[in-house]
């Protein structure tokens, strides 16, 4: 049996803040308590996004809070891997190419709804009405061999055929209890599973990581509850183990907003350059 397998798998597109703090602790803590070990991801497949001075300042903000990993996964250096579990997707006719852009997506969902409120995902994006999803293979190869920049969509009533369920996935809580949480992944329509840039989208690349680091319990915020829905077809599609998943709540801040450095919250740097003590910081956070 392989041990308990927890990971922290943070963005490197901005600096840490109280939150990541807490998920990391959680991590910690639960993977102690249950024998396990933590693994760290660093999830840099944003090339616009992500910064290399970013990722030194986390491992050392990690660090600096008390928390040790062995030598972390970077998705940016995974390209190959998620292509080939895109390329299984496409090849069994799972996922499309779109050449729409974002302006032609949202006129698209708005023509589609007609007066009516625009259907959208969890995350508000619109769902995909179409039109690639109907393109002709001659129209879809001329496309790509005119090298037209596209993204890869979930083809998701083929998906839902070739995988129907009933979907759910196992939860634990941190005090022991488990259960069973029912996912309904056809809210995510036609879904992006590979940006223009980058042979991954976040769903893809996080369900193919966490299989082959072998994660068995993912500890993450409740602002992705809604994509493990997405993340269970995914894994069912691909063949890929199924983690036990925990969602805690989310620290927020003095006026009941999630916190975000977009909103000014102070990241650990601030606390540290403040000169507060990590295990202040701990212990205010709950793992004193
Ligand atoms: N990289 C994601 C974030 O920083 C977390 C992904 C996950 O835990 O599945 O929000």
């Amino acid at each position: 049996m392989t041990a308990p397998t927890f990971r922290f798998a943070p963005s490197p597109n901005g600096r840490l803040h109280l939150g990541h703090a807490y998920s990391a602790l959680l991590n910690d803590r639960l993977a102690r308590a249950a024998g396990g070990r933590l693994l760290l991801r660093i999830e840099d497949i944003d090339p616009g996004r992500s910064r290399p001075d970013l990722v030194d300042a986390l491992l050392a903000d990690l660090a600096w809070l008390g928390l040790r990993f062995p030598a972390p996964l970077h998705q940016s250096a995974r390209m190959e891997t998620y292509r080939a579990a895109l390329k299984n997707l496409a090849a069994r006719d799972l996922a499309y190419p779109c050449f729409c852009s974002r302006a032609e997506v949202a006129a698209a969902a708005q023509a589609a709804a007609g007066d009516g409120p625009v259907p959208r995902d969890p995350d508000g994006a619109p769902l995909y009405p179409g039109p690639c999803r109907h393109l002709s293979d001659a129209a879809v190869a001329a496309r790509l061999a005119r090298g037209e920049p596209h993204t890869w969509r979930l083809a998701m009533d083929r998906a839902l055929a070739a995988a129907p369920g009933p979907h759910g996935f196992s939860t634990f809580d941190p005090d022991g209890a488990t259960g069973l949480r029912a996912a309904d992944p056809a809210r995510w329509g036609d879904t992006v599973v590979a940006r223009r840039d980058v042979p991954a989208s976040y769903h893809l690349a996080v369900v193919t990581d966490d299989a082959a680091q072998g994660v068995t319990h993912v500890v993450r915020g409740a602002d992705l509850l809604a994509a493990t829905d997405l993340h269970v077809l995914l894994q069912a599609l691909l063949s890929l183990a199924q983690p036990h998943y925990h969602h805690h709540a989310l620290l927020l801040d003095a006026t009941g907003a999630k916190l975000a450095k977009s909103r000014g919250s102070r990241s650990l740097a601030d606390l540290r350059a403040e000169g507060v003590d990590p295990a202040a910081i701990r212990a205010e956070l709950g793992f004193g």
